[in-house]
């Protein structure tokens, strides 16, 4: 059962975007005549995606949902995988990326957008399926061609496998997600001062934003590895102990976010690093109040339906609960 905290109102077991509810049927997906029949099924659905963006109704309500249609749309699509199956009905994802915004919206209707803009807003199980669709309809349009031979690849299994066309190669490629950690550094104090947390903001993020260390896995590396390096890298401080705690995947475009809880082994920070433009240490305290005050344009947190929220939260929890 998940357990949800009393002050933050957080599942201690789950994140956004990962709904287990959704049966994948691996097993079944690799028969070619099973999938025909599960494309034939009265309740099979399809959940359209139009570069990246996903089909939502009610778009400015506090209440949007996915806008799901039947497959007989799947002849202007490009691309069409199985998803799973919801109870006994088949899911399918499909692209419709090749065609012009308007043919999109006449065939499909209004509300192509970006998940990130209404995610929170979402019913869990809804959020990880447009995530899924997302995420692996993203894999499909850039790699359409063989890594090795150039040549064009096909979708098999249900659209989780391309093989190269090309008869001298065959490589198979399996759709992939990109490790990346993220990490709550803490200090726990006894050094004359509170608890507190590293907290860094990069450029890019939001005016304001301030969130967690993430960086990604590179070849040859450990996740603890990666969690030691990024840190150092990012802030100067040097990271002893570090703890999983959780993950969660991350489509945008193809993450998977692996958070940790880790402990700082100094508290110097030294910015040489383009990546983050500024890093400071966060009591509880300071979190509390920045809470109290409401976040907005000159200090605020990460989204709520990211694992970089989640575990300030956690850490909150823990320190202040
Ligand atoms: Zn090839």
């Amino acid at each position: 059962m998940a357990k949800t905290s009393s002050r933050t109102g957080l599942r201690a077991s789950r994140l956004k975007y990962d709904d287990p509810s959704l049966d994948r049927a691996a097993p079944q997906r690799e028969d070619p005549q099973w999938l025909e029949r599960a494309l034939e099924h009265a309740d099979a659905r399809s959940l359209p995606v139009w570069r990246n963006q996903n089909l939502v109704g009610g778009l400015e309500t506090s209440a949007p949902t996915a806008i799901l249609h039947g497959v007989e749309m799947h002849r202007h699509a490009s691309e069409v995988v199985f998803l799973g199956l919801a109870g006994d009905a088949p899911v399918f994802a499909a692209d419709y990326s090749e065609l012009e915004e308007t043919k999109a919206v006449e065939l499909l209707g209004e509300g192509f957008t970006d998940l990130r803009r209404v995610g929170p807003l979402l019913s869990e199980p809804e959020a990880a399926l447009l995530a899924y669709a997302r995420g692996i309809l993203f894999w499909h349009r850039n790699h359409r061609y063989c890594g090795r031979c150039a040549a064009a690849t096909r979708s098999r299994k249900g659209g989780h496998l391309r093989v190269c066309t090309n008869p001298e190669c065959r490589r198979p490629s399996f759709p992939r997600t990109d490790p990346a950690v993220i990490v709550l550094v803490e200090h726990p104090g006894g050094d004359g001062g509170p608890p507190r947390c590293l907290l860094g903001r990069s450029p890019h993020f939001p005016p304001g934003m301030y969130s967690t260390l993430a960086g990604f896995v590179e070849p040859g590396e450990s996740m603890e590895q990666t969690v030691r390096r990024e840190v150092f890298e990012e802030s100067g401080v040097e990271v002893g102990e570090v703890r999983y705690l959780a993950s969660q995947p991350w489509p945008f475009p193809s993450s998977l976010m692996i958070g940790f809880h880790a402990t700082a082994a100094s508290t110097g920070i030294r910015l040489d690093d383009d990546e983050i433009e500024d890093a400071r240490w966060f009591t509880a305290d300071d979190l509390l109040a920045l809470k109290a005050r409401g976040e907005d344009e000159t200090l605020c947190l990460p989204r709520t339906d990211s694992i970089a929220r989640y575990l300030i939260e956690v850490w909150l929890e823990a320190v202040a609960g």
